[in-house]
């Protein structure tokens, strides 16, 4: 049994007259879509749908308007890098590097001496933030776990699961400075939810499940946030991370083979340049630039 309803959605809720709210997502298509551009072995499959669901319950507790929240795993094992983004409109893209043969490696294998980051950033010339942590644990909520415990500014706990075509999750998260007279909610509420069960996060609806693990509780439900693969690599972006190349580099690889071929990490797109093209890309810098002093 698959839960279908609430497949690509992310809902939020709260408890009422107490400091605690949550978000609980289902992950499907979304998942089959960003991850189907690469043969993932099964431990990096899990690993990137995992992280995503995590990234779709964290994108929905901050304020982005514009900006993007990032995971990134580095390691120093078979696995060198993890990552997924999710914009504040929950459109997500992830994607995995690794070398050689993965098959019976656990996930701490995989990594090493590793690390994890989030990176949240708006994208709007505000701060960038990012908070780095040691990979501690052998699967994704670890983690976050670690990473909560350690750096974050609001309690928080997640719960997640996957299967090879699904990943569905549950947050939970203290408001600061909430003055009610419920006093023991968080620790009642997380301790229920510590109760569930891989399946029924996997395959309950959302409403069915908050029922479930906090029947005594008094929930409310909003209306649910689709959440979608999209990657928004472009020919600009292409163009601009070849710039950084310089006309050199450009004129040489150009020379050697012809034209110049960049496939997208994330949504594999080609993105070929000719030496038509590439020549292109210089083209508006302006030798002797007299547009400098302008005012
Ligand atoms: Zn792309």
């Amino acid at each position: 049994m698959t839960n279908m309803k609430d497949n690509d959605l992310l809902h939020r809720f709260l408890f009422e007259n107490t400091d605690v709210r949550g978000n609980a997502v289902h992950l499907s298509d979304t998942i089959q879509q960003a991850l189907q551009h690469t043969d993932y072995p099964p431990v990096l499959h899990k690993a990137l749908s995992e992280l995503m669901a995590a990234a779709a319950l964290l994108t929905a507790t901050v304020k982005l308007d514009q900006g993007t929240l990032s995971f990134q795993i580095q390691g120093q094992g078979p696995l060198n890098l993890l990552v997924v983004e999710c914009n504040a409109a929950l459109r997500m893209r992830a994607t995995a590097k690794w070398q050689g043969d993965l098959h019976g490696l656990g996930f701490k294998d995989l990594i090493g001496n590793g690390h994890f980051a989030i990176t949240l950033d708006p994208r709007d010339g505000g701060q960038t933030y990012q908070g780095i942590v040691e990979v501690i644990g052998d699967n994704i909520a670890q983690i976050l776990e670690t990473y909560m415990q350690q750096s974050a500014q609001l309690e928080t706990r997640i719960w997640l699961s996957s299967n090879p075509h699904q990943a569905a999750g549950l947050l939970l998260q203290k408001l600061p400075q909430q003055q009610t007279e419920d006093q023991d909610s968080w620790q009642r509420t997380t301790m229920l939810a510590d109760t569930v069960q891989a399946d029924e996060l996997l395959q309950l609806d959302t409403n069915t499940l908050l029922r479930r693990l906090f029947h005594e509780e008094n929930v409310r439900l909003f209306d649910p946030s689709p959440v979608a693969f999209e990657c928004r690599c472009s020919h600009q972006s292409v163009s601009n991370m070849l710039r950084l190349l310089g006309r050199e580099e450009i004129d040489s690889i150009i020379q050697e083979q012809g034209s110049i071929s960049v496939n997208c990490d994330f949504c594999n797109a080609a993105y070929v340049f000719d030496p038509i093209d590439a020549s292109q890309l210089f083209v508006n810098e302006m030798p002797n630039s007299s547009s400098k002093s302008l005012h």
